[in-house]
């Protein structure tokens, strides 16, 4: 080889131009405790609240406390190899989660990772799960409903757009079944609807994932869970990384529901956390924050502005009671935070009244705006007839006579009760429901035995849909119940009642 001397300067100087005196600095420090999922970092100076921080092995942990001289951290994934001594760096990032189309139709962790088996999600964004909700300006009153197909619910109970709705009940009271139906009847009315589950097992979760995939929601629908056997911090953030995802379609300008099942157990995860992390222990050894840590998150459903897309996250959270005791901390916290409450009561589930929706306590505080003006024209006194018959309900069971009036009111309200019972995964149209409780409230079926009721119902949407057509298009189309439509509508009725009763 021949190799000329310029050329040999000419290399070196080459490379004192491009060297680039670049050290690159990383934040690290030393673990001095790990234990129960937690540890204990020294050595972090520029750490942050929520930080995420790599620990050997590729795991994760999230910063929760910081201290005078250490973090506390809680770790995301196994802690096994990890020891005293191993180095920490931090990432200069917070806890972020993947967000995007891809994720419809999925099962995924708290981590946003995939679990049902269908191999990665493909074209996500990262988002940071905890950030501040939208503020006041950026927000307008809700003005849509979201209707969930169950007839107590929308004509009594309804639900906009935008709200937060929380479901309250002792365990096996048909919490989870008013959700999922709600999914289902979201069908056709362009909702992306997300169903996190916190602390379940994962075969309840696997059921769900089954019925939904049968009914053809998966299509619109996806699954963040954190199951029962997953740490505390997982289950933590699982309802984040959840509405997130969602806020990534809310910000698109589309509507989103999310259900929260259940929040009981997100916020006992919370003091599992807290406790290791030895914070100082409050009402029911809950920390002092636990308010906030569900305020926070019920705050990010919304109605968003016209300028910002007037996309939407309507929350449902789940919260489990004992003994009906809704003056518990947890559930007091949530009934404060949400816009109103659907009480579900044991006495009502196991006498068969399902849903077992009491609806002497149950309150939607949006209010008239979230249902279309037809339901509101046959809904307005259910209220009132209902506490009326439950009033004379438990006064005729002492056997004293009843004047005409108050057994037309008890027939009346005993059949009312039986059109609101209604079986899990069917949901109904909102002009089909309009139609059977226009039929109660205008005293059309007070000659229908009560034993019949059901059948009458289910019969008479048949004959509607085969027979008089025009009646439910006219009541879609026109959302109000003028005199043309009731006069139809209650000519048909009395039509198939003639059949019927024949
Ligand atoms: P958990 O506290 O265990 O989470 P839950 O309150 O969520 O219970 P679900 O699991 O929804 O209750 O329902 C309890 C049982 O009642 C289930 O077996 C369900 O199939 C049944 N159920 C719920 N709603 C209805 C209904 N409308 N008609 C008939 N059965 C129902
Ligand atoms: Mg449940």
């Amino acid at each position: 080889m021949n190799i000329k001397p310029e050329e040999i300067t000419s290399i070196i100087k080459k490379q004192i131009e491009g060297y680039d005196n670049n050290v690159e600095s990383v934040d690290s420090g030393t673990i001095i405790q790990v234990g129960d999922g937690i540890a204990r970092v020294y050595g972090l100076e520029n750490c942050m609240a929520g930080e995420l921080l790599e620990f050997p092995n590729d795991v994760f942990g999230m910063v929760m406390n910081l201290e005078q001289d250490n973090v506390g951290c809680v770790l995301l994934g196994n802690e096994e190899g990890i020891k005293e001594g191993d180095i920490v760096k931090s990432t200069g990032r917070v806890v972020e989660v993947p967000v995007g189309e891809a994720m419809i139709g999925r099962v995924v962790n708290a981590l946003g990772q995939p679990i049902d088996g269908k191999g990665p999600i493909k074209e996500t964004e990262l988002r940071p799960a905890d950030i501040v909700a939208h503020g006041i300006i950026e927000r307008k009153s809700v003005n849509k409903p979201l209707q969930t197909g169950i007839k107590a619910i929308d004509a009594m109970i309804p639900i906009g757009r935008g709200q937060r709705e929380l479901i309250i009940g002792d365990r096996q009271t048909g919490k989870t079944a008013i959700t999922i139906d709600a999914i289902i009847n979201q069908k056709g009315q362009d909702v992306i609807c997300i169903y996190v589950a916190i602390g379940q097992k994962q075969s309840t979760v696997a059921n769900i994932y089954n019925i939904l995939t049968q009914k053809g929601a998966m299509d619109y629908t996806f699954i963040v869970s954190a199951s029962a056997a997953e740490t505390a911090p997982l289950q933590y953030l699982a309802p984040y990384a959840g509405v997130t995802m969602g806020e990534y379609f809310m910000d698109q300008g589309k509507d989103v529901l999310i259900i929260y099942d259940d929040l009981t157990k997100h916020a006992v995860a919370y003091r599992t956390m807290s406790l290791l992390l030895r914070r100082p222990p409050a009402r029911e050894a809950y920390p002092g924050d636990v308010f906030y840590l569900h305020s926070r998150l019920l705050e990010r459903a919304a109605k968003l502005s016209d300028k910002l897309g007037g996309g939407s996250i309507t929350a449902i959270p789940i919260i489990e009671t004992q003994a009906g005791d809704v003056s518990a901390y947890i559930p007091t916290n949530v009934i404060s935070i949400t816009d109103g409450q659907i009480f579900l009561e044991a006495d009502l589930f196991h006498a068969g009244q399902r849903p077992a929706v009491n609806s002497g306590i149950s309150v939607s505080r949006v209010g008239g705006s979230a249902q279309i003006k037809a339901m509101k024209q046959v809904s307005g006194t259910l209220r009132l007839e209902l506490a009326q018959y439950r009033e004379l309900a438990s006064f005729s069971q002492f056997g004293s006579d009843l004047d005409n009036e108050s057994k037309r009111r008890l027939e009346k309200g005993k059949r009312l009760l039986e059109i609101f019972n209604q079986d899990q995964y069917v949901p109904m149209p909102i002009e089909n429901q309009i139609m059977v409780i226009y039929a109660v409230v205008e005293n059309h079926l007070n000659d229908v035995d009560i034993t019949k009721i059901k059948e009458f119902e289910q019969g008479f949407l048949e004959f509607m849909s085969t027979h008089h057509k025009e009646v439910p298009e006219a009541i879609i189309t026109k959302k109000v119940l003028d005199d043309e439509i009731k006069k139809m509508l209650g000519e048909a009725i009395e039509e198939y009642k003639k059949v019927f009763l024949a």
